[in-house]
Parts: C-alpha cells; structure tokens; sequence
C-alpha cells in the first residue's frame, strides 16, 4: 500500500548542510543567512523590500502595526480562511469584519466588501486561499474608493501571479508563511513583502521590540540603543533562514509538479461526479497552487468522515481548508455573536469539502492511485 501524506516538506542534503554550517559559527541571529533570505526571496517575487519573520501570523501583525491599525479601527477579513488572517488583526486591537465565500473559487466575495465598509474600515485582509489569485483590480478599486490599506495573506500562493506581478505586491503589503508543509519551509517563518520604504521600516522597527539599533553592528556602544515604539520579537533566526536559501532554489521544480499534479487530479476526479474542485475554472490553474479542494455534493458530503477515513486506511492524507469559518469559532462567536447561518458559502465549504494532497512529493502514480481509491470507495459505498 502506498503511503502520501496530505504534505510533506523537501528536505535534503543541501538543507542539512546549510544548518551544520550555520552551527559552526557562533552567529545565530543577526547574522547574512537572513539578509541573503531576504534578498533572494525579493529577487523571486520582485520586492523591493523584503523582511523575514518568525512566521506569516507575525508577519501579517507587523503589516497592520506599521500602517498604524489599532483599537476603534475596523478591517474586513474573509470568514474562510486560516484563523492566522483574523488573530493578527485582533493582536492589534483592532476589530474584524467578515465576509463570506463567493461558491465558484471560495476567495472573498467580493461583491459584499462594500456594505461590509463602514466609517471606521482602515484595512482590507486579502487572502488567496489555496493559492487562487483574488481579483486584485476590482481590490484596487475598492481600496482607493475608501482609502484602504491592503495587507494579502500569501500563505497558500507562494509562486503565483497576476499580469507578471507576484501577489504580495498587488496590494500594499504581502505576508508568506514557511510552515513545514506550505510550498517552502524553514520549520516555522515568514516573510514580510511590501513596494513601500514606510512600511517595511515599520515593519523592521516593530520586528525586534521597536529597538531603533536592531542590528549590535549598527549601535556606537555595545548594549547601547533606545525604544522608539512598541514591538514584537519575531525575526526569523539563522538556522531557519539557511534552510529557506536552500528551499528557494527547489522551488521552481515544486511548483512545477503542484501544478501537473493539479492537473491530472482535476481530471481524474471530474469523472467521478461526486462534487466540484473550487476554481478549477481559472484558466492557467496558477503556479501558486497549494492543494486540491474537493467539495462534495449535498449528499456525499454527509458521508466526509467516512470518506477521509476510508482515503487514511489506504495510505492517502487528507486535511480540512478549512474546518470552520472563522467567525464561528469560538473565541470569534463569544466576542462578535455571529449567528449560525451567517456565512453559508464558507459554511459549506468548511463543512463538505476534503482537501486532496498535490505537493512536490506526490508522483503521478500517486496521483493516478489518490483517483482510483476514491472511485472505489465511491463505488463500495453506493450512490446516496
Ligand atoms: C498557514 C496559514 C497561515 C499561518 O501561517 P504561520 O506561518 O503558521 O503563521 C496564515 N494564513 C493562511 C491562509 C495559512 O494557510
């Protein structure tokens, strides 16, 4: 029996010495590894300024903290997606607003920003979600209509782009995670994009407790430096940026398989008729795909569990993207009330989808034997 787990990072020789040779030395934060990241990662998307992070949920906080949101301001975030896009506008003390799923990708419905705009909105979260690209222009036109800042949650789209701009770099600050199994990993990180000098000086600032001599290189006296603002401590440290630098150069191949593996799964689930991929419409099916969503009809749906259960006992991993809109978990229906029924795109997404691995380390065999396993327990079970 073959055993694909839902994700699984690429790891190799090249990250393993990259790490040894970090722990030769004595520098393990502050160091060129970070710099060298930084400066890669920029060269892939096209960044003029690029910041590591000790993880995208950092990232994302200092997006927000360097445009200045705080409490009694508002900010519009999608209900489906990771619980990450919501706590760092929360860290802040800032309140969310959410909006449900347009049904055809599962991206922000974008249709209902505007009554979602109040007096007080100063941000609008973006997310790609599972690597679909939102339609920025109409998110531009939003934004410049009532002075929004953009902040785009890239955790699921690292690799795609629209009209040669990489996202992160469509709105006005763009956040990466490297979280084991996203496209490239340094155990936990982030990164902070961003086309404005204001903003990555903010975020820089505020990534090392809003010290304005971060770097000891940069300070007259040892130990000598001042606090200019409030700040988190989320570098990202060497260890995990000498593995990124490795992860950077396997990242065209991945993408490249995501991208056949998108593909041929895509094909092989349509003729099972048991539910539709979210955006399989999208045309050039981007580089930046993270996984496959299958959202199952009505009637197979109530049959998810049985079906996930089935997939592990054949040796395929499947997960959730993701398991409840957030609105609805707890803490978020304790603090804004949010009524069952409220967000009923997301609801069904949460609620009768299955997400299908198509990561660098799923061959087509793999692909061809996720497709027959479900076609069997399909069959085994019947139609409902
Ligand atoms: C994984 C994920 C995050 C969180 O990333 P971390 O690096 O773990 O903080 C944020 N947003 C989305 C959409 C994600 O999928």
């Amino acid at each position: 029996m073959k055993h694909i787990p839902f994700g699984r990072p690429m790891l190799g020789a090249a990250e393993q010495r990259a790490v040894c040779e970090v722990l030769e030395g004595p520098v393990l934060t502050h160091g060129d590894r970070v710099r060298e990241f930084e400066q890669a990662f920029g060269e892939f998307t096209g960044a003029a300024h690029a910041l590591a992070t000790a993880s995208c949920t950092a990232a994302m906080q200092l997006a927000h903290m360097a445009a200045g949101i705080g409490p009694g301001d508002e900010v519009i975030v999608p209900a489906q997606t990771h619980v990450a896009s919501a706590h760092a506008v929360e860290l802040c003390g800032a309140r969310c607003v959410f909006v449900d799923s347009e049904p055809r990708s599962g991206n922000m419905d974008l249709d209902q920003v505007e009554a979602a705009v109040s007096p007080r909105t100063r941000a609008l979260v973006v997310v790609h979600y599972l690597g679909k690209v939102v339609d920025m222009s109409r998110v531009a036109d939003l934004a410049g209509r009532h002075d929004l800042f953009v902040v785009e949650d890239c955790a699921l789209a690292l690799g795609a782009r629209r009209g040669g701009c990489h996202v992160g770099l469509l709105g006005d600050a763009g956040c990466f995670s490297f979280y084991p199994i996203k496209h490239i990993t340094t155990a936990e990180g982030g990164m902070l994009i961003t086309r404005h000098p204001r903003i990555a000086r903010g975020g820089a600032l505020r990534r090392a407790f809003g010290i304005d001599r971060d770097d000891p290189a940069d300070r007259d006296l040892p130990g000598m430096y001042n606090v200019s603002e409030l700040g988190l401590n989320c570098r990202l440290n060497e260890l995990s940026a000498a593995v990124g630098l490795q992860q950077l150069r396997r990242l065209p191949a991945a993408l490249e398989c995501r991208r056949r593996n998108l593909r041929l799964l895509c094909a092989g689930l349509r003729e099972l008729e048991v539910g539709d991929v979210l955006g399989e419409d999208d045309g050039d099916g981007g580089p930046g795909d993270y996984c496959l969503v299958l959202r199952l009809q009505r009637a197979w749906g109530d049959r998810r569990a049985a079906i996930m259960s089935a997939l592990a006992a054949r040796g395929v991993g499947t997960s959730i993207y993701y398991p409840r809109p957030v609105p609805l978990m707890s803490y978020y229906r304790r603090k804004y009330g949010c009524a069952d029924g409220g967000f009923p795109v997301a609801t069904a997404i949460s609620e009768r989808s299955i997400a299908l691995p198509i990561g660098p380390h799923v061959t087509e065999a793999d692909v061809a034997y996720i497709v027959a396993q479900l076609k069997a327990i399909v069959c085994k079970a019947g139609a409902p």
